[in-house]
């Protein structure tokens, strides 16, 4: 299988060097050629096998240039067990009419350690095939999650040095609490004083940067990337989306062949563009649910074709969705330009210059045969959150929330009874002031632990330990930058 560009087709490159590079050198991003097909007879047979046998199954079908044996270390090594709280790895949770995925279950507690317990060794494989001996450098921009799990996967990797910026005030308490602390001798992070968009566009200009990349080659370094940029990012979350259907069919909640929706709390575009992917491999899906918080620029999209950036940005309690460049939409746009690479790089020349771009009309029509769309502020969240746990007696982090509210109203809309998995992001421990105080706005509390003690008081469910011990430890970073000082930063982590 190769990789082309989604702005220039007559790049082409190995998975291998794919993963290794993160981004083609004009700024497009890696595709598939095409897509490998799954039929249902696999679909059953997968159904038969546990997490790791259906990973190892759908990454050989992407990882063409691994053999088989280094996809049985890769995958053996990510997802060994104890390191992800349940046997299942990504469980489906039945609430009420619909399939929560707990998506959270690995060591940082959100989604992102799905792919990035594994890209790790994605990565240190693929390096052995195409940058033998050179250090890798990744290089992060986080809206609060990817960080810690980027560091927590990386952290003492031979050969790598990780670099993780955050938005100083765009992270919740307990998210920068888990990068400052991080431990490791290869690791380091630092806040700047700018949003998340900031801090990812800031790193996509240091990757695309020929003087840097030279630097770094004097010095027997190269850049990745461990944002959803990276291929190595996206193909493990195919995985859990064909695992959820093999899972609803072999506990008789469907039957095969059926079609399910999928709902995604989103932000890149990351997530809910793996489930496509998995449905252009040919997993029945019925609809996609693009749910977004405040920051709805992907709502808009999806409902009228039109993106646009130019618009207020909000904080809000879901801040791993506090985004308005959705980098992943890229990859979904050369799909439904029938993989015309001129016209994406239209789009994304358009999107720099004057923050918007639109869609042709049947184009559009396209992406509304896969698509639905919707969104709610902080106050529809909290309800949501409020509502689940009295009604449901299930606790909802902010981000699930968002999809569990947008998947209501979509039902209330359409009347649609497709059964449907609902993507569960973070473990509502990570957002322990908005979970609070949804369900018990009255509860006086000091401090984040104060208000972690008050959750678990009140609703019997456990902090996960890796959360709990955060209490009390002291950050090891502390350095805040300007946006305009993210090369120096570099450079002196890098000691070049
Ligand atoms: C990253 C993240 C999202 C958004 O996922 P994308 O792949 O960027 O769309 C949603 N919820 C949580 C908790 C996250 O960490």
């Amino acid at each position: 299988m190769e990789y082309l560009s989604t702005r220039n087709k007559s790049v082409k490159v190995a998975a291998s060097q794919a993963i290794v590079k993160g981004i083609s050198d004009e700024g497009g991003l890696f595709v598939p050629v095409q897509f490998p097909e799954i039929n249902i007879d696999k679909l059953k047979e997968l159904a038969t096998l546990g997490y790791k046998e259906r990973a190892k199954y759908v990454l050989s079908l992407y990882l063409t240039d691994f053999t088989k044996q280094e996809l049985d270390y890769c995958v053996e090594g990510a997802y060994a067990d104890g390191k992800f709280s349940s046997t299942e790895i990504a469980p489906l949770y039945n609430l009420k009419d619909s399939f929560v995925q707990e998506l959270w279950r690995g060591p940082t507690c959100a989604f992102k350690d799905m792919a990035l317990q594994l890209l790790p060794y994605l990565l240190t494989v693929s390096a052995s095939k195409s940058a033998k001996d050179k250090k890798i450098v990744i290089l992060v921009a986080t809206s609060g999650d990817t960080g810690k799990a980027a560091l927590e996967g990386f952290k003492d990797v031979k050969n790598t040095k990780i670099l993780v910026f955050y938005p100083n005030d765009g992270v919740s308490p307990m998210q920068k609490l888990q990068m400052t602390t991080q431990e490791g001798e290869n690791v380091s992070v630092c806040a700047i004083k700018g949003n998340f968009d900031d801090a990812q566009s800031g790193v996509k200009s240091i990757f695309t940067n020929k003087e840097i990349a030279e630097k770094l080659a004097e010095n027997n370094m190269q850049f990745s990337s461990a944002n959803s940029i990276n291929w190595g990012r996206l193909v493990p979350q195919i995985v859990y989306y064909i695992s959820a259907y093999c899972d609803l069919m072999k506990n008789g909640k469907i039957n095969a062949g059926d079609k399910i929706n999928i709902v995604v709390p989103t932000g890149n575009f990351g997530n809910i563009l793996a489930a496509y992917y998995a449905k252009q491999m040919g997993l029945p899906v019925n609809k996609f649910i693009c749910a977004s918080n405040k920051n709805n620029v992907l709502t808009d999209f999806i409902k009228t074709g039109e993106y646009d950036k130019n618009r207020e940005f909000y904080t809000t309690s879901s801040p791993s969705m506090d985004i308005l460049i959705s980098s992943n939409l890229e990859r979904l746009l050369f799909e439904i330009f029938e993989k015309n690479d001129e016209e994406v790089k239209k789009c994304m020349t358009s999107l720099s210059e004057n923050g918007k771009y639109v869609i042709p009309k049947d184009v559009h029509q396209r992406l509304l045969e896969d698509f639905d769309a919707g969104c709610c502020d902080d106050t529809q969240t909290l309800e949501t959150i409020k509502e689940t746990y009295e009604k449901e007696n299930y606790l909802l982090d902010t981000h699930t929330a968002v999809a569990v509210k947008v998947f209501n109203e979509y039902v209330d809309k359409t009347g649609d009874k497709t059964p449907t998995v609902i993507a569960s992001t973070a473990n509502p421990y990570k957002f322990s002031k908005s979970v609070l105080c949804a369900i018990a706005p009255d509860e006086k509390v000091e401090d984040e632990f104060d208000t972690v003690d008050a959750i678990s008081r009140i609703s019997g469910v456990e902090c996960p330990t890796q959360l709990a011990t955060l209490k009390g430890k002291k950050p090891r970073f502390t350095q805040i930058c300007e946006k305009s000082e993210m090369v120096e930063v570099v450079f002196n982590m890098l000691g070049i």
